[in-house]
């Protein structure tokens, strides 16, 4: 049976009085800064299964009825000013469709997509309803306007609504602007979620159209269910319609995630097998065994990623500052360590993984950009990058030290805040950034010296203040040594040796051995999880688990932190360790808690955190680990000398009156065992830095 059109306005009108009386009088109230109801395809479903059909079939029809219906029963309650929409969401799963699946039958459909904000274009007026002026006589006309794509004006000044009947050719119509109705009209790009791709395929895109309150609702990088009807637009050639069409969707509704990570599903089974192997005591092994299992070596790396994909609690203090969750971890080292290779692994296996170049061929680069879009009839639109586009996930940065000045510079904010708020080209919008980094960056020198000798710090191009946003540093070496060599060397061609030629897998002779079944959940034989197990237990243990640090494991980190720093007191002027670490180390123990599914971090977890903390920074810096170093790219030892040197200028000045002879200072410098090079250097620094200088020529010192 189908349902008459006339019959949709009653049929809406008794839904809505049935369902929605309350929310229709909160609606009322809260107007205008709500200016939707929403009203589930479930309950419609539940009132008159016929009529919910007729919503997908005869979608147009159908939410014209509705928004009839709210405004007649919002001026019965005394509000006949408000314009407000019905806004249907939850459509059933027949509705859905992905962005490749869209087809010509879809038009005209109520459908539904699951994707990601990729572009936001500005939010600007456009004319819904058009009062346009007879020149001749001055008699107006109003025209309601269904597209963006042009203006349609009157054909004649009708003698019947009291015009001169005169037609387009023989007058004039001119706009009343302040007469049209206007509304808020927003280009989106969705692309369909890059988790459903397999293997290297490009994700699509649809661009929609946003209006009324919808409109400026988006930030690029949002993930979210858009509900719609499509349409269609002749593609041009050389100025003229051709027969293909560009589809648009034209979005009706926008429901957001609901749980975090929605888009990866897990069974029951799978949750059981899940809670299994979490209760294992060597389950921490087994997962840092699973990531790259073709890489060999890296334990203690593997193991700093491991939890990284886990990572610790994001929360909100009582001020309101929220403390991040997510783990970043840098990879420093030498070319050809399997930097890269461990970097696509982890983006493969954590949830919402992404691996992208600093260097990346997108103009969005890491963070965001504006571009010219064609689609959007060469409208600005905000790209978001590849930070925006991994929130909750994992972002594995290749080349980090190569990346472009925009993204240097709106780094920290995204790392720390996890936030970015931008405003380019006209348009401003906050995208979130809830990502874990895992960087990876090569020396400028193409090799790594010593870090004794040279601080690590100047041997990269990157700041220190962003280097000290890491919570995890490795640097990774290549030195030729024999046994491990070999191990190394017999393991790729074990590797090798036991893979599959592609072109056999192309053409469908062998089995792709990374889709095989004999790699679902456990492989006990190799001691790994698969990556697909290893993804939903991620998700899982994201999703529910938080836990809090016991007090013995607050106690264990406390004295740990308060120990490195004395030693490090001891040591001149060095503090070992600053206050952003204790913070790193929380984040550990709290991912190592979560890899047992356990709300608890014990003591165990709090000792893992610390074993890890010392063994990164033990290799990064060797004994005299010194933070500060990481903050001011500056040894230790070379600060002190800085200090002793400045020192002497202002003690001789001081006790003379006069300014410092050079001799004077080379030589009280001796004393304090810097040779004259080593001094003559460091004045020269001080003096260009601005922080001694030379009042009589170069022979004479002053401090400033
Ligand atoms: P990087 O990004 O550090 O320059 P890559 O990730 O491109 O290095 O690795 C270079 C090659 O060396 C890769 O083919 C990788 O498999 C191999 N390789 C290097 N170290 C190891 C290792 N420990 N185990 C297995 N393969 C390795
Ligand atoms: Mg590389």
């Amino acid at each position: 049976m189908t349902i008459q059109e006339f019959d949709l306005p009653a049929r809406w009108r008794s839904l809505l009085l049935d369902n929605y009386s309350e929310a229709i009088h909160n609606l009322e109230v809260s107007w205008p800064d709500v200016q939707s109801l929403e009203v589930s395809y479930r309950d419609i479903e539940a009132f008159d299964p016929d009529f919910a059909l007729s919503i997908v079939e005869e979608p147009e029809n159908n939410t014209q009825a509705a928004n009839q219906a709210l405004g007649l029963l919002l001026s019965e309650l005394g509000s006949p000013r408000i314009v407000a929409f019905v806004r249907i969401i939850e459509l059933p799963s027949d509705a859905h469709r992905t962005v490749r699946q869209l087809r010509s039958e879809d038009l005209g459909l109520m459908i539904s997509v699951d994707a990601i904000a990729t572009k936001i274009g500005r939010v600007l007026p456009r004319t819904y309803e058009g009062s346009f002026v007879c020149v001749a006589c001055g008699h107006s006309t109003r025209v309601s306007q269904p597209n963006e794509q042009e203006l349609i004006e009157p054909i004649e000044c009708f003698e019947v609504d009291g015009g001169c009947g005169r037609r387009k050719g023989q007058t004039r119509f001119v706009q009343r602007v302040e007469e049209s109705i206007l509304i808020d009209t927003q280009f989106i790009e969705l692309q369909e979620p890059p988790e459903n791709l397999r293997g290297g395929v490009q994700p699509e895109r649809i661009l929609c159209i946003a209006e009324h309150d919808i409109a400026g609702q988006l930030n690029p990088g949002d993930r979210v269910t858009a509900n719609g009807m499509l349409f269609v637009r002749s593609q041009r050639k050389s100025g003229k319609d051709t027969p293909i069409f560009d589809i648009f969707m034209r979005i009706h509704s926008i429901q957001r995630e609901s749980i975090p990570l929605e888009e990866i599903q897990i069974s029951d089974e799978e949750e059981r097998e899940i809670k299994e192997l979490s209760r294992r005591d060597d389950i921490h092994k087994l997962l840092t065994n699973s990531i790259a299992p073709s890489i060999f070596g890296m334990d203690k790396q593997k193991e700093t990623l491991m939890l990284q994909l886990f990572g610790g609690v994001a929360s909100k203090a009582k001020d309101g500052t929220r403390l991040r969750g997510d783990i970043h971890i840098l990879l420093m080292g030498d070319p050809g360590v399997a930097k890269s290779q461990l970097l696509s692994y982890m983006s493969q296996i954590s949830p919402r993984g992404r691996f992208t170049s600093g260097q990346s061929a997108s103009a969005a680069g890491l963070t965001a950009a504006a571009v010219q879009d064609s689609a959007a009839d060469g409208r600005w639109t905000l790209e978001a990058g590849a930070l925006a586009l991994a929130d909750l996930g994992l972002a594995a940065i290749d080349e980090f030290d190569k990346m472009n000045e925009n993204d240097r510079s709106s780094m920290h904010e995204a790392m720390e805040q996890q936030r970015i708020s931008i405003s380019k080209a006209g348009i401003n919008a906050t995208l979130s950034t809830r990502c874990a980094i895992l960087a990876a960056a090569n020396p400028k020198a193409g090799r790594f010296q010593s870090v004794s000798e040279i601080p690590f710090t100047q041997q990269i191009n990157l700041k220190p203040a962003l280097i000290s946003r890491f919570d995890v540093i490795w640097l990774l070496t290549d030195q030729p040594e024999a046994d491990h060599d070999t191990m190394i060397a017999n393991h790729i061609m074990t590797n090798r040796a036991n893979s599959t030629p592609e072109i056999l897998i192309d053409q469908g002779s062998a089995v792709d051995p990374s889709k095989s079944s004999a790699n679902d959940g456990l492989d006990e034989d190799k001691g790994i999880v698969n990556r697909e197990l290893i993804r939903k237990y991620v998700a899982f243990a994201k999703r529910t688990i938080h836990p809090i640090l016991s007090s013995d494991a607050q106690n264990l980190l406390r004295e740990y932190y308060v120990e490195t720093r004395r030693k490090g007191g001891e040591s001149h002027d060095s503090i070992a360790i600053s206050a952003r670490a204790i913070e790193g180390l929380y984040r550990l123990a709290q991912a190592s808690a979560r890899v047992r599914l356990s709300d608890e971090a014990t003591i165990e977890d709090a000792e893992r955190s610390i074993r890890l903390t010392k063994t990164w920074r033990h290799e990064l810096m060797g004994e005299n680990f010194d933070e500060t170093t990481l903050q001011s790219g500056k040894k230790a030892t070379a600060r002190n000398r800085e200090r002793i040197v400045l020192e002497i200028v202002r003690r001789i000045h001081a006790e003379t009156g006069d300014v410092a002879s050079l001799n004077d200072v080379l030589t009280e410098a001796g004393r304090s065992d810097i040779s004259r090079d080593v001094a003559e250097d460091l004045i020269d620094v001080l003096c260009r830095d601005g922080r001694l200088m030379r009042p009589g020529g170069y022979e004479t010192l002053q401090p400033v």
